[in-house]
Order: structure tokens, then C-alpha cells, then sequence
């Protein structure tokens, strides 16, 4: 007899139309066939769905989907119509009647896969019609919602632990995008399903390669990327709508075929742009983060970053919309502390400000990383690469080290004899002996450190504070007009007494190689 495992793999082909499953998918299945609790963790993309329809279809009984967005529940269940299943969502979208409809409907079998938003299944009415249905399976799709530590928490997602009370022997399935170890943990505790069995698929794309680097020239930067492959689809995105249509604009003055997309714009002007991007009559599109959702080009040859993401879930998305051909595409950030400094204005009000500002923290220190980008990222999402992934800038161009103790000596007493008082901008300033006004209105040019670090372009110093900030020397006062600010780790330093190994600046050669357009 044909086990139940083998008539999942039939419905697949049968009515799913595919060949066979992703290699998680299989083991997905056939441990949730086997009555076993999961966390189930794939990139968008991955084929979540499939992982629980699979098992509601192959087994008799239905499925109950708790589901956060009403409009994901709108298409799934048309997908799934399509496809001759029979399924359906409740949520507030129908009337009071139109939902009596589906629940006598699934009461009396006839629904395979049922959709509901937890405010739905949090009724008492709901409750009464699930205790009267055969259920093969519980899936909370979309289950980072958790988590206080996920990005979109919903509070009502919170009060799942009645499910496994209520129905201790149907199979529970959370699904998430959302990796990071404690959104995970909290997901398994808060379900009452701590020892279910995580299946973590791989995030990693090795077609992209992942560069990141400093802001400063970026247009130049990009103008020249763009002309050495005329003819490639990109992205990029910027963090305001007025950056974007500023930098299309200065794209389409070099000649480039370039367009902006935000969500300010009217949605007839947006979707032609998008309708433009798809077809190949346009090639670049400066977008905000509104653009990409649900859009499914296969040849995006590149995603460049002309401002840093608030977090790497976002950048992991965003630069996952390049190469999803499969073939080899570019990928590239730009960093810039004033990014760090307007994001964290943003989240000075939201009262989730600590949470954002410890993602943002770990964005940044990809940004800063010295070692293979990739696998900086892929740790973020619990996943250890074996080895170096030799398709990003550091693996392909390691950095080298210098012993920075005596610059960082020289900026921390520079910093000192003002009292602490000044940003980077000035204090690189000071260092390097400029005869700019401010300096003299503010008395710097007779503080002893006053020229001291002549012989570094400002460039260098860029470099060597960032280096500093990195290294916990330095902290910025976001509060306080962002001037720096020296730590206890500083004061060691400055006192001698830890030495400071940094990255060695780019040279000027490199530089300009960089910076010149093809
Ligand atoms: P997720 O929910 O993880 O973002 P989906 O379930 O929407 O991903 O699946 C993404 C795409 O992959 C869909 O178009 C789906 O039909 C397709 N897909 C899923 N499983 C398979 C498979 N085994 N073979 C081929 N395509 C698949
Ligand atoms: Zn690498």
C-alpha cells in the first residue's frame, strides 16, 4: 500500500503540477504526517505553503491555517482554488453571513484547508465549530507575529498556547521567514510546543555577491557600475522618496535609463514604472523599500543599497530580489554613519526603540565586518557557512591590518581638549590642521592636537574613526547633535594601556579606480 508520504508526492504532481519536492519540504511533511509539532524556517520563496497543504491533502480531516494578513489569506486560498482544492478563509473582510456560510461548510467536511485570522479563531462561536471538525494539522503561518522580538509582533498571536491545550493530539506547524534565535525560542514557548523539531532551510543565495562600501562617491560610484553593463536590470534603493527621484534624476543626466518608484507617488504611475521594470523598457529603478514586494523578475542582475537598511531581514530581502535566475548577480551597500544617525532618529519614538536599535546594530556591524560578509549574514539567520564563501569583498580582498594605537591617541586627545564637544567632521578637522572658520571662531586652532594628524587625507580619518566607533573608543551622542563621545575603552586607550589594531584605509590608487567611470 501506498504510505501517505507517496500520496503527498502525487497530490504534488497531480495537482500541484511539480516534479518533486525541495529537499526540506519532504522532511517537513513527513514529520507532520507522523503527528509531530515544528518550526519550520525558509526564506520567502522557500515554499512554506506547501509544507502544511501538503499534509492537510494527503491526510483525511482538514487543515486550520491561522493566518495574519488578510490579503496573503485572499491569495493563497484563490491559488488554491485554482488549483481545484477546496479551501477558504475566515477573517472581518466577509460579512456575518458569508462566514456562517464557510463554517457550515467546514463543519460538514467539505473544506480542505482553512484560513483564519486570529481575532477569528479567538471567538467563542469559532471555537464551538473547531471542536466539532477532524483537524490533520494547525499551521501559524507567518509566526515570528510571536514574538516581541519578530518585527510585526500581533498581539493576538500571543493567546495560541489554548490550541495544543485544547487539541494536545493535532500536529502543530509554525512557519516563519523570521530566523534569529530568540524570535525562534519564543515562537516553540509561546505555542506550548518547546520540543518541536526546527527544519531551518538554507538562506543562502552563493549566487550573489555581497559588497559593501563606504558611502562617500557613491554616485560616481554607481554612474560607472551602470555604464561598464549598460544593458543589466538593477535596483536601487534609497531611503527616501526624495532621494530616489533625486537620484534617478542625476542617473538619467549621464544617459542612463533610469525611473523612480515610492509609495508618494499615484498607484497608476507606480504600477507602469513597475510594468516598465518587469518588461525590460526600463533598467533601473530608484525605489524606496515599497518597491519589490510580490514582484517576480527573474533577471535583476544587480540590488545596490544607496542607503543602509534598519535591519539585515530587510537586507537579506531586498538583495534577494537579484539573481533569482540563478545566475550570477552583483549586490551592493553602501555605509555611511549619517544612516546610522537618521535611522536611529527614527526609532527615537517607537516604543519598540531598544529592539530596533539592537537590529539596526547588528546591520551595521555587517556593514563594518572584516571577515566573509556571508557568513556574517547566514549567523544571523543560525546558519554556519563551513567554510569562507570567497563571493564578497572581504574574501576577495581581506583587509589588512595596522596598529592604529597612536592615531587613536591623537583623535581621542584632540577629542579630550574640547571637551568632548565635537562631531567627526570637525574633530578630523582639528586633526588635520584645516583653517576653516568654525575652528577659529571656536579657539582649535591653539588646542596642542591641532595638526597633528596632517599626513592622513580626510578620507583616512573617515576611515580610522569609523575604525574607532567600531572598536568601542568612541560612542556617538545621537542625543546630543551626534558630537563623539569618549568611552572607558577610550580612556584605556588614550592612556595607552590597550593597543588598537584597525583596517588599513583604501588607498588613494584604489580609490580612484573605483570612482572612475568605464
Ligand atoms: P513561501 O511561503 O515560503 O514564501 P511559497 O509557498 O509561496 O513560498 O512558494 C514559493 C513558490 O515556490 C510558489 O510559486 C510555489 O508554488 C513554488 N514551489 C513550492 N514548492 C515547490 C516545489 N516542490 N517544486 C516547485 N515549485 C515549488
Ligand atoms: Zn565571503
Amino acid at each position: 500500500m501506498p504510505s501517505v508520504l507517496d500520496k503527498a508526492q502525487s497530490i504534488l504532481k497531480d495537482t500541484y503540477g511539480y516534479k518533486e519536492f525541495r529537499p526540506l519540504q519532504r522532511d517537513v511533511i513527513s514529520y507532520a504526517i507522523d503527528g509531530n509539532d515544528s518550526l519550520v524556517i525558509m526564506p520567502t520563496g522557500g515554499g512554506k505553503s506547501m509544507c502544511f497543504q501538503l499534509p492537510a491533502l494527503a491526510q483525511e480531516g482538514a487543515c486550520l491555517v491561522i493566518s495574519p494578513l488578510i490579503s496573503l489569506m485572499r491569495d493563497q486560498v484563490e491559488a488554491l482554488k485554482q488549483n481545484g482544492v477546496a479551501s477558504a478563509y475566515l477573517n472581518s473582510s466577509l460579512t456575518g453571513k458569508e462566514q456562517n456560510i464557510i463554517e457550515e461548510q467546514f463543519l460538514s467536511g467539505e473544506i480542505k484547508i482553512l484560513y483564519v485570522s486570529p481575532e477569528k479563531l479567538l471567538t467563542r462561536d469559532f471555537f464551538n465549530v473547531l471542536k466539532s471538525v477532524t483537524l490533520n494539522l494547525i499551521a501559524v503561518d507567518e509566526a515570528h507575529c510571536i514574538s516581541q522580538w519578530g518585527h510585526d509582533f500581533r498581539p493576538e498571536y500571543t493567546k495560541l498556547d489554548f490550541l495544543k491545550k485544547q487539541f494536545p493530539t493535532v500536529p502543530i506547524m509554525a512557519l516563519t521567514a523570521t530566523a534569529d534565535k530568540a524570535t525562534r525560542t519564543d515562537i516553540a514557548s509561546q505555542l506550548g510546543i518547546p520540543h518541536a523539531k526546527t527544519f531551518l532551510a538554507s538562506f543562502d543565495r552563493p549566487n550573489l555577491d555581497l559588497t559593501v562600501r563606504a558611502a562617500q562617491g557613491r554616485l560616481e560610484s554607481i554612474i560607472g557600475m551602470i555604464n561598464r553593463a549598460p544593458d543589466e536590470s538593477g535596483i536601487i534603493y534609497c531611503l527616501s522618496r526624495k532621494s530616489c527621484e533625486k537620484v534617478a534624476e542625476k542617473l538619467q543626466a549621464k544617459g542612463i535609463d533610469a525611473d523612480f518608484y515610492h509609495a508618494g507617488m499615484p498607484a497608476d504611475v507606480r504600477n507602469k514604472t513597475q510594468e516598465r521594470f518587469i518588461r525590460d523598457d526600463l533598467k533601473v529603478v530608484c525605489a524606496t523599500i515599497a518597491f519589490g514586494m510580490g514582484i517576480d523578475k527573474s533577471n535583476v542582475r544587480w540590488v545596490i543599497h544607496y542607503n543602509l537598511p534598519k535591519n539585515l531581514e530587510s537586507y537579506y530581502q531586498e538583495i534577494g530580489r537579484a539573481g533569482r535566475d540563478g545566475l550570477d548577480s552583483k549586490t551592493l551597500l553602501f555605509f555611511s554613519y549619517a544612516d546610522v544617525v537618521q535611522l536611529k532618529q527614527f526609532m527615537e519614538d517607537s516604543p519598540q526603540k531598544a529592539l530596533l536599535e539592537a537590529k539596526l546594530q547588528r546591520m551595521q556591524q555587517f556593514a563594518e565586518a572584516t571577515t566573509c560578509r556571508r557568513r556574517v549574514l547566514l549567523s544571523y539567520f543560525g546558519e554556519q557557512l563551513e567554510t569562507d564563501c570567497g563571493n564578497c569583498d572581504v574574501c576577495r580582498n581581506p583587509p589588512e591590518f595596522m596598529d592604529g594605537t597612536i592615531l587613536a591617541q591623537k583623535a581621542l586627545s584632540a577629542s579630550a581638549r574640547t571637551q568632548e564637544k565635537v562631531g567627526s567632521r570637525l574633530l578630523i578637522d582639528i586633526l588635520r590642521g584645516s583653517g576653516r572658520q568654525e575652528i577659529y571662531q571656536l579657539g582649535y586652532q591653539n588646542i596642542k592636537t591641532y595638526g597633528v594628524g596632517k599626513e592622513h587625507s580626510y578620507f583616512d580619518w573617515q576611515h580610522f574613526i569609523g575604525q574607532f566607533l567600531n572598536l568601542g573608543l568612541f560612542e556617538i551622542a545621537f542625543d546630543n547633535h551626534n558630537i563623539l563621545r569618549i568611552t572607558e575603552h577610550g580612556k584605556k586607550a588614550l592612556r595607552g594601556e590597550v593597543p588598537v589594531q584597525i583596517t588599513k584605509p583604501e588607498s588613494v590608487n584604489e580609490r580612484n579606480q573605483r570612482l572612475t567611470p568605464a
